[in-house]
């Protein structure tokens, strides 16, 4: 039976009949003929739409062969949504993890990779070794690529049909495989198809933070010092104005010319002077930055101190300079900086592939930035069962405190009728607090919090936040993936049991006695099922301990499912999964992933935040609406406030908030486009001399290139001598100057070329006589090695480019064209710069030889 979809997903009907009718007709074939199907689609050079139905069939059946599971219609619906590049939005517990087989299959068939990207390394694993379960079947080769592998097996995953990888190692590949010296280093293949799970994630949430390979430059210190001593003479407001808000600084028009006149310079913004950064720093270590409050001065060192929490953060560092700025101001060693060598967005990296989709539980409220950016559509896709959670109305109370007990007081309620709750959090601060209040009440609950080493342990806990009486506290992004069961997960369970029994073991080996931990762990067994461990041990037959194991777990699986399955009941009847949440996010997406938590799969189950006027998002975005709402109701502090316009408030200030996040993703976006352009055309440069065999044509081109670009300016210059002595000198031939300025432009212009592919010639045959192959070496050598050097000191000159844009006052000009002239202009003269060099280099390549 097809169900009858909304117009925009009911086109898809008649392709999900044809998966289903053709499903039907596969499973009544033998293992042996399902495979032998399998196998014909992947020689075939069929379109990929003409196969779908097909593949989509085959697929449905192979994972019910090797699962034991049926694909819901909406999941197929989901796969086929996915194979159009678009984002399929399904809520969590639909069963996404299976979805993305389908048009993974469908796709890898093209030969080219299929790279499947999630947000952690426990997900990355658990999914890969799902997908092989499935795909051995039909021998199609899963890879998976964590922070743990190394690089020759990188390759040799990305090169299996489909890949399983994070995002960051994925971005992390990519600019490294930009960097690589030789051939053979490179790991990624071109882009072909992605799908990315938790993809607002990943595109949204991350999109702000660049991923950086960063290596250490040598200090300079006596720019610093230098920036300090002009710091000190400065004067505030009249040579600049401090902005304790924003923590920025701005120059006056004084302030700028007294630079200049003691730096002995024309123009403090110039982009290939350094100075500026180290101004400003300086004066924000001497205005902004308090020794014994924002820092500690031990042992030489600068400390920062935490400005919550007051707690001094060893190790850590200010970016950009300014750590550094405040070691000159305090007369200490000035320590080493980091110098980016290659970065590049998340949002630049997901744009290279062909095609990109994408999947998750809340992508309608972004539909616009998807489509804008990305060009990518979202489209909902209906949930099997109807979901029937209850989204109750917001609670909000006058100040923080009250709400924070009300929280406290809610939890204990509800751990006394035992309906599990989860209490999301915006930062591990308050879930520590509401942790400490718990416990002061005696209330069990665990707490987790997100940080990247806790991710498999957090998975297990949020597995097991569906069972009676858990009290979980989580910040948002902590056990992303995993999806709650009422009634906890059975074979997490049983597994726990068992890894308890074998730990508890491990530490008594040598006692025969029966110990307290053991005792309590029979009687937890007990509780559901009268195995008695040792009991099975002392009378199993069988000699080896992992095939005694695996009888219990299956028994003790067995009596979990049961377990499970009557506790689900208990707690449908106490009304399920019940979601708190303490605050409202950035944006409703995020609080709907945290109501997402509930209700899965048509299981009851209801959600509330509680919020009160002192959080963050309404001081800073509510205004004085929301208070004068307040004066006006005049409340108690512990009543909490239900008012609609109260709520129309808050929503407005939400939407305000959202609208200011998009504003600075848009904007990195805009002023990343113009680095990005050029970075696709430098490592394009890059790889086509990886690649090439023919580096003598392109060293040529270059020298013709640079003669060009040095005969325009000798004309600008009326032809003035010098610039042909320059030309001369830089391409390292022998000319007499005189007989070559009686030449007209286009003589010159073929002079030197023929010149130049002589003397390139001759240095060819002479150095292949010293050494076959060498001069092959010397140009890949050459080029890449300015090419990298030249890169690295643009982007710094971008970088610094990017903060002065923010420094200098424009008038009624925009900016951002500012900021692409100039980029466009650095960039030019780094082509330039790149040429020169590397002919000048390569036409003395015979002194190095000869050493
Ligand atoms: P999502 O990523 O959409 O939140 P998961 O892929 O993590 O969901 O799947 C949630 C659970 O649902 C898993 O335990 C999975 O085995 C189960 N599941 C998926 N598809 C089906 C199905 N068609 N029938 C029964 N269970 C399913
Ligand atoms: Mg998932």
């Amino acid at each position: 039976m097809i169900p009858i979809f909304s117009q925009s997903i009911s086109k898809y009907n008649k392709t999900l009949a044809n998966i289903n009718k053709k499903y039907e007709i596969l499973k009544n074939y033998s293992d042996q003929e399902l495979k032998q199907e399998a196998n014909k689609l992947k020689n075939t050079n069929f379109n990929k739409d003409i196969i779908l139905v097909d593949a989509f069939a085959v697929l449905k059946e192979v994972i019910y062969r090797t699962l034991d599971i049926t694909l819901f219609n909406v999941q197929i619906l989901g796969g086929i949504i996915l194979n159009q590049n678009n984002i399929a939005e399904m809520k969590t517990g639909e069963g996404k993890t299976l979805v993305a087989l389908l048009p993974a299959y469908l796709n890898c068939l093209q030969g080219k990779g299929v790279h499947i990207v999630t947000v952690n390394d426990y997900l990355v694993e658990r999914d890969a070794h799902l997908a092989n379960k499935v795909f051995s079947y039909i021998d199609i080769k899963v890879g998976m690529i964590t922070q743990k592998t190394n690089s020759t097996n990188r390759k040799f995953e990305y090169e299996k049909d489909i890949t399983y990888i994070t995002n960051s190692e994925l971005g992390f590949d990519y600019l490294k495989d930009n960097m690589a010296i030789h051939k053979h280093d490179i790991v990624q293949r071109e882009f072909y198809y992605a799908i990315i799970d938790e993809v607002d994630s990943i595109l949204i949430d991350e999109a702000r933070t660049p991923l950086i390979i960063s290596g250490i430059t040598e200090v300079k210190p006596k720019l610093y010092n230098k920036a300090r001593d002009i710091s000190d003479i400065l004067t505030n407001t009249i040579d600049y104005k401090v902005d304790e808000k924003s923590k920025s600084i701005i120059l006056t028009e004084k302030g700028i010319n007294n630079c200049e006149g003691i730096l002995q310079i024309k123009n403090l913004y110039d982009v290939n002077s350094p100075w500026i950064k180290y101004i400003i720093n300086a004066l924000k270590a001497k205005e902004l930055f308090l020794n014994n409050k924002d820092y500690i001065v031990k042992n030489n060192q600068l400390i920062i101190v935490d400005e919550f929490t007051g707690r001094i953060m060893e190790g850590r560092r200010w970016s950009d300079g300014l750590h550094q700025s405040l070691e000159a101001k305090e007369n200490i060693p000035i320590e080493p900086e980091n110098k980016t060598l290659a970065s590049i967005t998340y949002q630049n990296l997901f744009l290279l592939y062909q095609n990109l989709a994408g999947m998750t539980g809340t992508a309608k409220t972004e539909e616009n930035e998807f489509s804008n950016i990305y060009k990518i559509n979202v489209t909902t896709v209906p949930t099997n069962q109807e979901c029937i959670r209850k989204d109750l109305s917001d609670f909000v109370y006058k100040n923080e405190y009250n709400k924070w007990e009300a929280i406290a007081n809610e939890c204990s309620d509800m751990y006394k009728t035992g309906r599990p709750t989860l209490i999301g959090t915006t930062s591990i601060e308050k879930s520590e607090l509401l942790s400490t209040m718990l416990r002061k009440i005696n209330i069990p609950h665990k707490l987790l919090n997100a940080k990247p080493e806790n991710v498999s342990k957090e998975a297990e806990i949020i597995s097991q936040a569906g069972e009676k009486k858990a009290i979980t506290i989580s910040t948002n992004m902590a056990g992303r993936g995993t999806d709650i069961i009422l009634g906890g997960n059975p074979e997490k369970r049983a597994t726990a049991i068992i890894e308890k029994y074998i730990s508890d073991k491990e530490i008594n080996t040598e006692e025969k006695i029966i110990n307290k931990n053991e005792i309590l762990f029979l009687n937890k067994i007990n509780k559901f099922n009268n195995i008695n461990i040792k009991q099975e041990i002392e009378n199993n037959t069988l000699k080896d301990s992992n095939a005694i194991l695996n009888t219990i777990y299956i028994k003790i699986l067995e009596k979990c499912k049961n377990y499970s399955k009557k506790e689900k009941q208990e707690i449908l009847q106490l009304g399920g999964l019940y979601v708190i949440g303490t605050e409202r996010h950035e944006s409703r997406r995020i609080d709907n992933q945290l109501r997402g938590r509930s209700g899965r799969q048509g299981d009851k189950g209801s959600s509330r935040f509680f919020l009160s006027l002192q959080d963050n998002l309404f001081r800073i975005f509510g205004g004085n609406k929301i208070e004068n709402i307040i004066t006006k109701l005049n409340i108690n502090d512990k009543i909490p406030i239900e008012s609609i316009l109260l709520t129309k408030s808050l929503n407005s200030a939400q939407k305000k908030v959202e609208a200011y996040f998009y504003d600075i993703r848009k904007q990195l976006y805009d002023y990343d486009e113009v680095i990005n352009n050029q970075r696709k055309a430098i490592y394009n440069e890059r790889k086509k001399i990886l690649n090439s065999q023919f580096t003598k044509e392109c060293i040529l081109e270059y020298a013709e290139y640079t003669i060009e670009e040095m005969l325009t300016i000798y004309l600008q210059k009326n032809k003035d001598n010098n610039i042909l002595k320059q030309i001369i000198k830089l391409l390292n031939i022998k000319c007499n100057i005189m007989s070559l300025a009686k030449m007209n432009i286009y003589e010159i212009k073929e002079y030197l070329h023929e010149q130049i592919r002589i003397s390139y010639d001759l240095k060819e045959t002479y150095l292949e006589q010293l050494r076959p192959g060498l001069i092959r070496q010397l140009e890949k050598y050459y080029l890449l090695q300015q090419i990298d050097q030249a890169w690295q000191q643009h982007i710094d000159k971008i970088n610094l480019l990017k903060e002065y844009i923010g420094w200098r006052s424009y008038g009624q000009q925009d900016p951002l064209i500012e900021y692409k002239n100039e980029a466009f202009h650095l960039f030019i003269n780094m082509i330039m710069y790149i040429r020169q060099t590397v002919i000048y280099l390569v036409m003395r390549s015979r002194l190095i030889v000869d050493l």
